[in-house]
């Protein structure tokens, strides 16, 4: 199978590490943006996911002059309006941590019952021409629950506390394997995999 290689505009060691393996069986090989140390970082300032991911891919893909796809990601919990939201990453402030930011999901959802703890993480992804302009956008999600107890040590960011009822298990049990299939991130890749692959057949992405 011929390998291609592509960059992701993301700093997020994991996020990267499960993109890369997720992309990997259809033949592609991920290069974070952060082998680009010149590149500048990107405002999320966006109102959407979408927005994010789009802003990710086309300003990196316009200073490298390279094909880039952006992903933007995050939980969205029903008791809490949707929030964290677009802002998942930031809750609990600037300098927060997975940490601080399960503490603080832990403070706002305090005194509110199992049966209302529903939550869905949501994954969109871009792809960026050379020249800036967006060429595939799609989004993934899973539906899950926020336990009020952390449950192993698989994943990242909310993963510990976010059950999959199906599976009575959290994303921190599942096996990176099981993750695969059935996350927000896997089922927007789904989508996006062949779509990007007949786009790297006719122009090369690098
Ligand atoms: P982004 O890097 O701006 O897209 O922020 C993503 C944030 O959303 C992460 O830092 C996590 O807090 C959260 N998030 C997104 N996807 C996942 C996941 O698969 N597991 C756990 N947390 C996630």
């Amino acid at each position: 199978m011929t390998t291609h290689t592509i960059v992701l505009a993301s700093r997020n060691k994991k996020k990267t590490q499960e993109v890369s393996e997720i992309l990997e069986p259809y033949g592609f090989r991920v290069i974070p943006v952060t082998e680009f140390p010149h590149v500048s970082e990107v405002d999320e300032d966006g109102q959407t996911f979408a927005e994010n991911a789009a802003r990710k891919a086309s300003q990196v893909a316009r200073e490298l002059g390279q094909w880039v796809i952006g992903e933007d990601s995050g939980l969205m919990v029903d008791a809490l309006k949707g929030a964290p939201g677009i802002y998942s990453a930031r809750y609990s402030g600037p300098d927060a941590t997975d940490e601080s930011n399960n503490a603080k999901l832990q403070t706002e959802l305090s005194g509110i019952p199992q049966d209302r703890r529903g939550a869905g993480y949501v994954c969109s992804v871009a792809l960026s021409n050379p020249q800036g302009e967006i060429r595939i956008a799609v989004e993934g999600t899973c539906r899950g629950r926020i336990l009020t107890e952390a449950s192993g040590s698989g994943g990242f960011g909310y993963d510990p506390y976010f059950l999959i009822p199906e599976y009575h298990r959290t994303f921190g049990d599942l096996s990176s394997v099981v993750k695969h299939r059935i996350s927000h991130r896997a089922k927007a890749f789904a989508r996006f995999a062949p779509m990007l692959l007949k786009i790297a057949a006719e122009f090369g992405t690098r």
